[in-house]
């Protein structure tokens, strides 16, 4: 065996020897040159039989085919515990499956999609095909923690499948979730169904339409309050069978002592002085005194001014005669309802076709309205999580 590592040594020598560079340290040139001495001896002494070298080559190239074992037994353990790794928290992921669990139509041009989220997951990719070709990637969702994307400026009527695979980054390396190979199937289409005396829209697969605005041709609405069930009506025009689409439901606060009668939406104000020094945004004048405006703030145009208490009423009749509405409401009846829109105050138990909202109540220190689109910074920062009407 000692001449085995012997010549082993010689060839290492040899291209030691070849291979050095010539600025080798006189330290090391010392060190190198005792070595090629005994070398040197030893090599006289492997001389001396043809047999013994031939053993030795043999014995070498065993040494050899050995040393390659090991490396090869070496790649197979490091892609086993790679494999071990791997099945802890990778191969679980490669095996999970996407699960697009809602596809709403938003309007005649977007479609929205949610899914169930993957453990583990960087971000998500998603496809979508046409009956005309396969599928292509649209977009990348590169947050864990989204689980939902709008896909815009589609074609009306147009059929869509959707699929979507998770990825995830580890240790350099992209790994990817499996996906549903058939997709999810979608048409951007919508239709008017009659129930009782309304008009309710659907999508193709019978899921109710809720933004029911986003697929009307240049609407025209009727604003309907029910003083008695604080619940105002927004119905849109059905050609000559009148106003008998609903479209949206807001809660509000009346006064049980309001006139019923047929009004026409006056003028509007962004912000509006109101009786016992109170203010506030989006109001518009129905008849004489009577507004719809926001739930009333204890300074002007100062939105972070909100008189909770009041805004907890709503729901209930709680005002002198005007009507309270949340900000998204009032907002939403100065952008789409033009002066000389028809407004109906009636009173009723049965709060109307599309029901009476739940409140969220706020706590004392949110002195801001939720749906108060310029306070959705505030909301982020105390981290609040408020349903959108
Ligand atoms: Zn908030």
């Amino acid at each position: 065996m000692r001449k085995h590592v012997l010549l082993f040594m010689i060839t290492v020598m040899g291209m030691g020897m070849i291979f050095s560079s010539p600025k080798i340290s006189a330290l090391e040139n010392e060190k190198t040159n005792q070595q090629i001495e005994t070398t040197e001896i030893e090599s006289q002494t492997t001389k001396e039989t043809i047999s013994e070298k031939e053993t030795t080559k043999v014995a070498s190239e065993t040494t050899k085919t050995e040393s390659e074992t090991t490396k090869t037994e070496l790649k197979t353990t490091a892609r086993a515990v790679e494999k071990k790794t791997k099945s802890k928290e990778i191969l679980n992921f490669e095996r999970a499956t996407v699960k697009i669990n809602k596809i709403t139509l938003v309007s005649k041009k977007k479609i929205k999609l949610q899914w169930e989220k993957i453990e583990g997951a960087t971000g998500y990719l998603i496809y979508r095909k046409t009956d005309e070709g396969g599928y292509k990637k649209i977009a990348t969702v590169n947050n864990a923690d989204i689980t939902e994307y709008t896909n815009k400026k589609l074609k009306y009527g147009t059929a869509y499948n959707y699929t979507i695979k998770a990825y995830k980054e580890f240790n350099g390396k992209t790994y990817y979730s499996s996906y549903k190979r058939d997709g999810y199937n979608k048409v951007l289409k919508v239709k008017k169904k009659k129930i009782g005396k309304y008009h309710y829209y659907f999508d193709m697969d019978k899921q109710k339409i809720e933004n029911v605005q986003n697929f009307l041709e240049k609407p025209k609405y009727c604003i309907k309050v029910n003083i008695l069930a604080s619940v105002v009506t927004i119905y849109a025009k059905n050609g000559n069978k009148g106003y008998t689409i609903p479209v949206k439901a807001y809660l509000c606060s009346g006064n049980i002592y309001d006139t019923c009668g047929k009004f026409k939406l006056g003028v509007k104000y962004r912000f509006r002085g109101l009786y016992y020094n109170c203010h506030s945004q989006w109001a518009s004048r129905i008849h004489g005194e009577i507004l719809f405006h926001t739930v009333p703030y204890k300074k002007s145009q100062n939105p972070t001014s909100l008189d909770v208490k009041q805004y907890n009423l709503l729901g209930t009749p709680a005002s002198h005669g005007c009507i309270r509405l949340q900000c998204a409401a009032s907002k939403w009846i100065n952008d789409n309802c033009p002066i000389g829109t028809k407004v109906i105050f009636y009173k009723s138990q049965n709060p109307g076709p599309l029901g009476k909202p739940k409140l969220e109540k706020l706590k004392s220190w949110h002195t801001w309205d939720p749906t108060d689109p310029s306070m959705k910074e505030k909301c982020k920062e105390h981290n609040c999580k408020h349903t959108e009407i």
